[in-house]
């Protein structure tokens, strides 16, 4: 509500705002009876409200996906950073992946070895990094011999990657293992196209 500016005006004791003073007391009556602080905001809030104001502005939220109950303040970090069950990348293969489950997969997959056509030997994934640091410093050798047909779609997480050498052959795994995921999918789909097609 606008307050003429010349009206003379009180502070309401109970929720400490501008009142006309014409009518301070009937608002004090209302305010301190229908009005309560909110303890955490400091908002002022309807009494019969002050629940539902708290549950849906204040309590402890779960989280979506490992329904833990966390402060809804550290929500979307937790989501982001913290949560078991955020999906995550492997480094070596970039399967998606919940983060309870990198660990495990990474120790099997990093076990993976790659021929390196550069020094005609078998390189394990996780030392493949130092490896080409070492050896190849920088280079991003795409493997020739391979199809690198498969469209990759944008990922955001490539900023994150710590190293960005190994991008074009992790890339190239990924995309042999989305590929032969769209095959399979693909086939799936098509049939179902073409029993749908067979309806019409
Ligand atoms: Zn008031
Ligand atoms: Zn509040
Ligand atoms: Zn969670
Ligand atoms: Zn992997
Ligand atoms: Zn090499």
């Amino acid at each position: 509500m606008e307050i003429p500016s010349e009206q003379a005006t009180s502070l309401c004791s109970h929720c400490d705002r501008a009142i006309p003073v014409s009518n301070i007391d009937l608002h004090f009556a209302h305010c301190s009876r229908n009005l309560e602080r909110c303890k955490v905001c400091g908002d002022m809030v309807p009494r019969k409200h002050a629940e539902e104001h708290y549950a849906n502005t204040h309590a402890p939220v779960a989280c979506s996906l490992c329904s833990e109950t966390v402060d809804r303040e550290i929500l979307a970090v937790h989501k982001g950073e913290n949560c078991p069950q955020r999906i995550v990348t492997c480094e070596y293969c970039e399967f998606p992946l919940p983060a309870v489950d990198l660990f495990k997969h990474q120790e099997v997959c990093g076990n993976r070895t790659e021929f390196c056509h550069l020094c005609s030997r078998y390189i394990r994934l996780r030392e493949r990094n130092d490896h080409e640091i070492k050896f190849h410093s920088g280079r991003l050798d795409d493997n020739p011999g391979t199809s690198r047909d498969a469209a990759l779609p944008e990922r955001d997480h490539d900023a994150e990657r710590r190293q960005p050498n190994g991008l074009s052959q992790r890339r190239l795994l990924f995309t042999i293992a989305i590929t032969g995921i769209a095959v399979i999918m693909g086939s799936i789909f098509l049939q179902r196209k073409a029993d749908t097609n067979q309806l019409q």
